[in-house]
């Protein structure tokens, strides 16, 4: 069959969602130079193919500029066309930032850090996924057999991570009924959210491709584990030596950490809207599930909104450069870009108010009275994205981090595809996130 190869310009939007336009490869250069259309309203579309109130209506132009660094081809050798896309950044027509471009955002949340501090953010972002099957395999937790059953697609996928320059790290079989975990290497900020934005794609590319459906939706069943996003942080000093770490410090952190840390936990109860985004999230976000359920800091502790990771030997010069923070509130419902450029703003707001570093928790936070919470400067995290948003919406600090009105966009948006979620009775609203991620 005759075919013309097709390049797909990609935006990473609001919704965690890979979506743009195709145009020929032929006309690369062209499209590099002009971006392809796309229009405001776009940025309303939910994860379920409804638009929320738009404040833009009909009106008014963008466009989608590649990127020609952020450009991918997957060959899956398999008889099926290559996989080419490119990311690009929304601007205006006249080549200005787009408000509502989720790596304008978070180039800017990097761009503060750097201005405070001098340092840049690594980051590597984990994600966890279920295969959809009528009958879930008992018994692979962590196994041989599991990941046998699977070894193909595992190849895979870790075939198409390397054709596309994504760090490939390990893949697991992780505890869950059909589910799996695969992690990259640290990346430099903007493309560590690149990297996460298009693995999950590879995930669908190559489950597809083995008759299986892949889902990284945050939660299937109530009953059962749920799907993490944990965004891994270390930062480097203007010569690239690792900044993250002081041997005399708290946990081992430098006080710059320990501040960025504690402005990610104080601002967390505004900032969870972009990390756990969906009508599911927070169901996933309770206690004992080795998710987050407080604004917490924990030391290798997995129930904990932040963790200190853990590091290998006793060298020091080689533990200042393994050691990193985690933050695992995150799902893949949420915008990485999105989710990192708040994380990093709150960081940086912690910095900049010289927060007090925080003490590691220790002890089971659910048995603990709100009272007894809030006189360690702890709190549950919201129940409910509709609080979540509410949370958001009040906090002027968090409003003011990002470009004027790409709030609002996000909260109109997230309010759009709640109704549409919770029009569904639950069994539906879990099956309808896990079809859509
Ligand atoms: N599945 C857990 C989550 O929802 C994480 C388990 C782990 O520590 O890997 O975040
Ligand atoms: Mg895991």
């Amino acid at each position: 069959m005759i075919r013309d190869p097709l390049i797909f310009a990609a935006t990473s939007d609001l919704a965690g969602k890979m979506r743009g336009k195709a145009f020929p490869a032929s006309q690369l250069e062209k499209r590099l130079e002009r971006g392809i259309g796309w229009v405001p309203t776009n940025a309303l579309i939910t994860c379920f193919d409804t638009i929320a109130e738009s404040p833009f209506g009909s009106l008014g132009d963008l466009a989608i500029m590649p990127d020609r660094d952020a450009s991918y081809e997957i060959d899956f050798e398999d008889g099926t066309p290559p996989e080419r896309f490119i990311l690009g950044d929304i601007t205006t027509p006249e080549g200005a930032p787009w408000l509502g471009c989720t790596r304008g955002a978070l180039r800017s949340a990097l761009d503060r850090l750097h201005r405070v501090t001098g340092l840049t953010l690594n980051a590597a972002f984990e994600h966890e996924f279920q295969l959809r099957t009528d009958t879930p395999a008992m018994g692979e937790a962590f196994t041989l057999q599991g990941l046998s059953r699977r070894r193909a697609m595992g190849e895979a996928l870790v075939a198409a991570m390397a054709q596309a320059g994504l760090g490939e790290d390990t893949f697991l079989k992780e505890y869950g009924a059909e589910q799996f975990e695969v992690t990259v290497k640290p990346a430099p900020g903007l493309a560590s959210a690149d990297i996460a934005a298009v693995l999950r794609e590879l995930i669908h590319f190559t489950a597809r491709r083995h008759g299986e459906k892949a889902t990284l939706s945050p939660i299937l069943d109530p009953a059962g584990v749920g799907n993490g996003v944990h965004i891994h942080m270390s930062f480097l000093d203007e010569s690239g030596a690792p900044a993250t770490h002081d041997g005399n410090g708290p946990c081992g952190m430098t006080e710059i950490t320990g501040q960025f840390i504690a402005g990610i936990l104080a601002h967390l109860d505004a900032i969870i809207a972009f990390a756990a985004p969906s009508a599911i999230s927070y169901t996933r976000l309770t206690p004992h599930r080795w998710s987050a359920a407080f604004n917490n800091l924990g030391f290798r502790d997995r129930e904990a909104a932040v963790r200190i990771c853990p590091v290998q030997g006793t060298d020091p010069a080689s533990i200042a450069r393994q050691y990193n923070f985690e933050f695992r509130a995150a799902d893949a419902t949420a915008s990485p870009h999105l989710v990192l450029a708040a994380v990093v703003h709150a960081g940086c707001q912690g910095i900049e108010d010289a927060l007090p570093m925080p003490e590691a928790t220790e002890e089971d936070l659910s048995l603990l009275s709100e009272n007894a919470l809030a006189e360690r400067g702890l709190g549950a995290l919201p129940s409910d994205l509709a609080t979540a948003l509410d949370r958001l919406e009040a906090s002027d600090t968090v409003r003011g981090w990002f470009a004027d009105g790409l709030v609002d966009v996000y909260l109109a948006h997230k309010r759009g595809e709640l109704d549409h979620a919770m029009s569904l009775d639950e069994e539906a609203r879990l099956a309808a996130y896990a079809t859509v991620y």
